[in-house]
């Protein structure tokens, strides 16, 4: 980390009085952050300026990354076909291949096969059952066809679960979406089908979220060649429907036809091309139109966008720098048996367990789990399913207990014979019932612990042996509770 920030430090001093060489290098300095920061986790991430690809399912966005890269390397299908986010770096290269972070030194040539990673190490976190994760793919693309440029490709706005899709599938795309644009140092590729209502768009609304004033959003009408005859989106593209300051880019892709017919990008590209050049609509903004635009425009607007950001950029890192540095310091000093450290020591790795443990308990969006429920997930199903069903189980005679109500109304009658029901009747009988409720809540808090020593357990896996000892007295301390809830009954039957 100390290395890497080091290195990634000296770049940017160098390139603090840039010429155009200077500025072309930008986007790859990011990259390489990108990488480091990819590499030891998201803790470090520093809001690194990046273009995030938004848009419906089936909006067009892998069609426009495609293009650009000028293969078909992205998975194809129905439903959420992304579902890990794919931080794609197109690098300007002469030759062409294709690396992941997570396999480097392996170079993929054939980009089918690069196809099948994705999808590959897509299932290898979130398992077969498309769920999602926001832990990011990392592919690099060198190639002489592209411009430097970075883009972090999204899965799909969607409204109906389908298939065996999680009901809530719609917030949780909306949070991996979320989670990328909401930095201030994200632009948002909003896209949107041209054959739809603009003002319905469901990533532009998005972005409106996240960039009320449009200052960081940059608009992508898809579709356009799809539009009913006699309409067209001039007015949309010429930036006066929904004003963004960064506009609007029009695009035709190959259509699910052109597609299924193998028809190649550059061919598709030519069309594009022939039809902005031919359309009476469009034909005058010809020259702002387009797939080789949109990939122009987004050079120079990240590389700008870079620049602006840096110095903030630099501070921060040039802060984490500083206290590194001050750990290394510390560390040269390093007395096995100073109890001061000792004791640091203790309390970091008790405020990360802690920290580990609220997070299992509270639920967090990092890292799901998709295969089972654990932690504060099972403790809430054993309050809303198998409490109620230990409830619902119990036996109950009616006929007995209304034996028992007359028994107790008699016999605190005695002799007379009562007008009204006494209260008396009515504690007796409550509180032989409520004794009744002991057995299944006992069962409930016992299931809760045994959940609780289990997150312990595997909290305590990740932080290492001297806590564990903590914890498993903390474990220990966690049985009283049932001895409270026994109390608490015995006392309410009272
Ligand atoms: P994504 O879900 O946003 O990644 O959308 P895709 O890029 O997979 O596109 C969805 C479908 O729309 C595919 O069948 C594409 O061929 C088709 N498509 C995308 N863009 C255009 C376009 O500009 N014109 C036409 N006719 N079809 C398009
Ligand atoms: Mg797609």
């Amino acid at each position: 980390m100390v290395f890497c920030v080091q290195v990634v430090d000296s770049r940017i001093d160098g390139s603090v009085t840039m010429g155009n060489r200077g500025m072309e290098e930008l986007i790859p300095l990011v990259n390489k952050l990108q990488d480091a920061f990819s590499t030891i986790g998201q803790s470090y991430n520093l809001d690194l300026p990046q273009i995030a690809v938004v848009g419906g399912q089936s909006a067009g966005k892998s069609s426009v990354l495609e293009n650009f890269v000028g293969r078909d390397f992205l998975p194809r299908g129905s439903g959420i076909v992304t579902r890990r986010p794919l931080v794609l770096q197109l690098v300007s290269a002469s030759t062409e291949y294709a690396e992941f972070l997570h396999c480097r030194g392996k170079l993929f040539l054939d980009f089918q096969e690069v196809r099948q990673e994705i999808e590959a190490e897509t299932t290898r976190l979130t398992g077969p059952n498309k769920g999602l994760s926001p832990v990011p793919i990392n592919l690099r693309v060198y190639s002489p066809h592209v411009l430097n440029l970075t883009l972090v490709d999204l899965p799909g706005i969607t409204k109906v679960p389908v298939g065996d899709q999680p009901a809530d599938i719609e917030y949780q795309v909306r949070d991996m979406i979320m989670q990328f644009i909401c930095r201030e140092n994200c632009l948002v590729l909003a896209v949107t089908p041209a054959n739809t209502d603009l003002a319905n768009s469901d990533a532009l609304k998005l972005a409106k979220d996240v960039d009320p004033q449009g200052q960081r959003t940059i608009g992508v009408i898809t579709k356009l060649d799809l539009m009913d005859e006699g309409t067209d989106a001039r007015h949309i593209l010429e930036n006066r429907l929904l004003p963004l300051r960064r506009g609007y880019i029009g695009l035709v892709n190959r259509s699910q036809k052109d597609i299924d017919g193998k028809k190649g990008i550059e061919a598709a590209l030519a069309a594009e091309r022939r039809f902005f050049l031919t359309h009476p609509a469009y034909r005058h903004m010809a020259d702002r139109m387009g797939t080789p635009h949109l990939q122009k425009v987004l050079n120079q607007q990240l590389t700008n966008h870079i620049r602006d950001s840096l110095p903030a950029f630099r501070s921060r890192l040039q802060g984490q720098l500083l206290a590194l540095d001050k750990e290394v310091e510390d560390y040269k000093h390093f007395k096995a048996h100073d109890p001061e450290r000792k004791t640091k020591a203790l309390l970091l790795l008790i405020q990360k367990f802690s920290a580990d443990f609220e997070k299992h308990i509270e639920g967090s969006g990092h890292l799901v789990d998709t295969e089972e429920l654990s932690g504060g997930a099972r403790i809430n199903r054993i309050f809303h399913e198998r409490f109620p069903f230990e409830l619902v189980k119990m036996e109950f005679d009616e006929r007995e207990l209304r034996r028992e109500i007359s028994y107790a109304i008699r016999n605190i009658h005695g002799i007379r014979t009562g007008l009204f029901t006494p209260d008396q009747a009515f504690e007796a009988i409550v509180k032989k019932q409520i004794v009744k409720l002991k057995g299944p809540c006992v069962k409930c808090v016992d299931m809760v612990i045994q959940e609780l020593i289990a997150t312990v357990r595997q909290c305590t896996a990740m932080v290492h042996i001297p806590v564990l000892s903590v914890c498993l007295s903390l474990c220990v301390s966690v049985r009283p509770y049932r001895q409270v809830v026994e109390i608490c009954l015995v006392q309410f039957a009272k």
